[in-house]
């Protein structure tokens, strides 16, 4: 790669920035990214807990189980099908299931 000169501090370079240049603008993208998808709103819960009381309402204290077969379960959770730390969508589908069953979950 041919080398070039630094656009911020005249260094030599085979990138348009050195390392030292670059890794300031890089932790700014980050930290943008970060921003569009913000944590856990409270309007975020209060869909959980929707969810959790829909569920309710239509089948009780009944956990519809993970990778075992539906039971009672009176400590109901919604969580994301698709996890969003797995890429998942803040306002994707949730999932209702007990504490237990949700944790196998996450952590398969
Ligand atoms: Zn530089
Ligand atoms: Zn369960």
């Amino acid at each position: 790669m041919a080398r070039r000169i630094c656009l911020d501090c005249g260094t030599l370079t085979d990138g348009t920035r050195c390392t030292t240049c670059r890794r300031p603008r890089e932790r700014a993208m980050l930290q943008a990214k970060r921003q569009r998808r913000p944590r856990p709103t409270h309007a975020e819960d209060k869909r959980r807990a929707a969810a959790v009381a829909a569920h309710r309402r239509e089948h009780g204290d009944w956990c519809p189980g993970w990778r075992r077969d539906p039971h009672e379960a009176s400590d109901l959770t919604a969580d994301h099908v698709d996890a969003v730390a797995a890429g998942g969508a803040e306002s994707g589908d949730l999932q209702v299931l007990c504490r237990s069953c949700n944790s196998a979950k996450g952590a398969r």
